[in-house]
């Protein structure tokens, strides 16, 4: 009887030992996990810089590839990780919706950014992506300055990574476009810059951020950078050498004022007189140079990366854009663009690695949109495309319903390819909503360059998982959009009186949606990926990569497969 009650509490007595060796063996696993990720956290990037390259095809990157340098594309794609089937996941693609998306990782649906301008139909007035009359101009005495993010709903990861770090990291805002610097940096940034041309070339800000440039900036701007790029554009290399773009002269590129062809060289100083004065360098590769100029000055200016509090300087290149609606994406100009742009990365990662650090800092490069080819050079080809008259559609959808409904003026409005509908006179006239609309959705569809067309409750209400309609969902704000959305046909866009040549963009097919997206230096791995990812799966991406909370209202993922 002893032995065997003996036995059972050896037996007993052995479990339990097992099962607290065992406890003590997780509790070890745990520690080392834990002490793997407080390691990781404490290991954050001293600096990530966002670049955002306006208008940047995804082949731009493939076509020019060859004529590139080792230190600028090809750094990244060799250091870091290529997304290949990068999109837009939303309508409309344009500047200020892809800079807000990029930086929320969420789409216009719910950070409210739905058009560069919009109609706003409670004031009926046609408002500014981030116009903002509360504030005053720094740096100008035009009203170039008086700006803000107010009109974005949700916030960045740059506004998430100074809420987590106790306002100490910092954020810097810089591109020669308002909406390019102040949308990235966000609702808590240090300060956003953005360029003034015309006769003052200087980088100015907002009283949101600040009441008067700092030191560095006045010091900048008082070099007279600018001006020192109203000098000779002419191709960086042999322009016959280019054989990656079309004819220098053909009927696809707009051009300057008081040039006769679209050719190079161009001489800026005497071309600026009749384009606006300085604001000429916008629309050369001199432009992204400044920019250039302007972060390496920033990054010195504000000791950015210096601690090891992470800081973000995110940096939008807008010439590419201008030069993009000017010339066109074939163009001798806008590959000479490129080229000079490669240069100008490369210079700036220079700086980084002997600032900050070779490995101490994270880049991530991407574009707002894409653009199609010149819908003329496409016509040469027999490839549909084509401009759309939408004053002469707003017209026509006025005198149908007059005649219809005996009421007239129901379209008070079309606006980024939305139409908005006078509500008050409908209600006054006792008029069906949805009859108007179908009457619209008819006559649209009898267009040879409309596609689709959407009531935007539908598109509001419906559960879509793909297609255009998803886009136009993601695109849709409830408060802020039209009534019937528009899908024109491909290769189609608005007939502006400035873009007859060149090109513009907006749409949801892939010759705009598809953009480059490379990350490299701390916290990434190398490799390359041709697995869709979305736009809105890079402000995820860097809040994971920084432990950080998500933007707000991010609905994109992080991308697992890009972070080491
Ligand atoms: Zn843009
Ligand atoms: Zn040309
Ligand atoms: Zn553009």
């Amino acid at each position: 009887m002893i032995k065997r009650i003996f036995s059972t509490l050896l037996i007993l007595f052995s479990i339990m030992s097992c099962q607290s060796q065992k406890e003590v063996i997780t509790a070890e696993k745990e520690f080392v996990e834990s002490q793997k990720q407080t390691e990781s956290y404490s290991n954050r990037p001293k600096l990530v810089v966002g670049i955002v390259v306006d208008q940047m095809r995804y082949d731009y990157l493939t076509r020019f590839y060859n004529k590139f340098g080792e230190g600028g594309f090809k750094r990244m794609v060799n250091e870091g990780f290529n997304c290949k089937n990068n999109h837009f996941n939303y309508i409309p693609t344009k500047t200020a919706a892809g800079h807000a998306s990029l930086y929320t990782g969420t789409t216009p649906r719910y950070h409210g950014v739905i058009g560069n301008d919009w109609f706003d139909k409670t004031t009926n007035e046609n408002v500014y992506c981030v116009r903002d009359n509360s504030y005053q101009s720094v740096g100008t005495l035009s009203d170039d300055g008086r700006m803000s993010p107010h009109r974005m709903s949700t916030t960045t990861f740059s506004d998430e990574n100074r809420l987590f770090t106790q306002m100490k990291g910092k954020t810097i805002g810089i591109s020669i476009k308002d909406r390019g610097a102040v949308l990235p940096a966000g609702h808590t940034a240090n300060a956003a810059y953005w360029f003034r041309g015309k006769n003052e070339g200087a980088w100015i800000s907002s009283t949101f951020y600040m009441n008067e440039l700092p030191k560095w900036v006045s010091d900048f701007n008082a070099s007279d950078a600018a001006n020192s790029y109203l000098k000779t554009w002419n191709t960086l290399y042999p322009i016959e050498t280019y054989i990656e773009s079309g004819a220098d002269l053909s009927d696809f590129e707009d051009g300057f004022n008081s040039k006769l062809t679209a050719t190079f060289p161009y001489d800026l100083k005497t071309l600026s007189k009749k384009n606006g004065g300085l604001d000429i360098i916008k629309s050369t590769p001199f432009g992204n140079s400044l920019i250039t100029d302007f972060a390496i000055a920033a990054i010195e200016g504000e000791q950015l990366g210096k601690d090891d509090i992470t800081d973000v300087l995110a940096i939008s290149y807008s010439s590419t854009d201008y030069v993009g609606h000017n010339f066109g994406v074939n163009a001798k100009e806008t590959q000479d663009t490129y080229l000079r742009l490669d240069k100008d990365l490369e210079r700036l990662f220079k700086r980084l690695d002997e600032k900050i650090g070779k490995g101490d800092y994270t880049v991530f490069l991407t574009a707002d949109h894409g653009a199609p080819y010149v819908p003329a050079l496409l016509d040469s080809h027999k490839i549909p495309g084509g401009l759309l008259d939408f004053n002469q559609v707003k017209t026509d959808l006025n005198e149908l319903l007059s005649t219809k409904l005996s009421v007239a003026d129901l379209v008070l409005k079309i606006s980024n390819e939305q139409v908005f509908l006078n509500h008050e006179v409908i209600a006054s006239n006792n008029l069906d909503v949805d009859i108007i609309e179908d009457i619209i959705i008819d006559k649209l569809l009898d267009h040879d360059m409309i596609n689709k067309a959407f009531k935007g409750s539908v598109v509001n209400n419906f559960a879509f998982q793909n297609g255009v309609e998803l886009l136009l969902k993601n695109g849709y704000n409830q408060k802020r959009s039209g009534d019937i959305l528009i899908i024109m046909e491909s290769s189609v866009f608005s007939d502006n009186m400035w873009n007859k040549k060149g090109t513009d963009h907006g749409s949801g097919y892939a010759y705009d949606t598809h953009v480059p997206l490379l990350f490299f230096g701390k916290g990434i791995k190398k490799g390359q990926t041709y697995k869709k990812t979305e736009i809105t799966d890079i402000a995820p991406t860097i809040s994971a990569l920084l432990g950080i909370s998500f933007p707000n209202g991010a609905t994109g993922q992080p991308l697992e497969f890009v972070i080491d």
